[in-house]
């Protein structure tokens, strides 16, 4: 059976445990670096990436979760957690690390200067199907690389397109929260990257 674990540091672990569960998947919370060895896949909620960043340093995760991710285990990241996914951040805080998965840059708190938080209509370009994402006091993707595939975009409140979701390799990020919104596609993406 495959396990997938939650990063369980802060944020919104319940919610993504819940909706992993809901695939048929067996969720583990993940705190410690031994409990990583268990699992075939990661989930990086939304929360507070510099709180989350603190956490994985102090416990002593943030070396070992980048060992997995760089030896191919499927990893996805929802807000705070595309955020602790990207090699590069626009408005990040003084000292605050990332995890450098994802050849990207991403502002935080991008949306949220405009609305703190919306439900917006977006397509999901694997498959061109509407898409309902909630949007917490998001990133956006400013930039990203040549090998970055992008899933969804949002037009922002000044008229230009940001990307939204990302893959790159087994790693999976959304500006969005997939798991507040009853919405499986991200996740089950995810299932099928293991
Ligand atoms: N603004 C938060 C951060 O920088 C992310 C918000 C969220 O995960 N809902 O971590």
């Amino acid at each position: 059976m495959t396990t997938v674990g939650v990063l369980a540091l802060q944020g919104d672990v319940r919610e993504h445990a819940a909706a992993a569960s809901a695939l048929g998947a067996q969720v583990t919370l993940v705190r410690h670096p031994s409990e990583l060895d268990a699992v075939d896949a990661m989930i990086l909620p939304g929360g507070e990436s510099t709180t989350i960043d603190k956490l994985l340093r102090a416990f002593d995760l943030r070396d070992p979760l980048m060992d997995r991710i760089r030896e191919g285990m499927p990893v996805l990241g929802s807000c705070a957690g595309m955020i602790l996914l990207a090699t590069d951040l626009v408005d990040g805080i003084e000292g605050q690390h990332t995890l450098e998965a994802i050849p990207m840059t991403v502002r935080r708190n991008a949306f949220g200067r405009q609305v703190d938080s919306s439900e917006v209509d977006l397509t999901w370009l694997p498959d061109g199907s509407p898409m309902q994402a909630t949007f917490i006091r998001a990133p956006w993707v400013e930039s990203y690389g040549d090998d970055v595939e992008v899933l969804a975009t949002a037009v922002a409140a000044d008229g230009v397109e940001h990307a939204v979701a990302v893959q790159y390799g087994t790693c999976l990020a959304t500006a969005f929260h997939p798991e507040i919104s009853d919405e499986p596609r991200v996740h089950q993406r995810l299932l099928d990257l293991i």
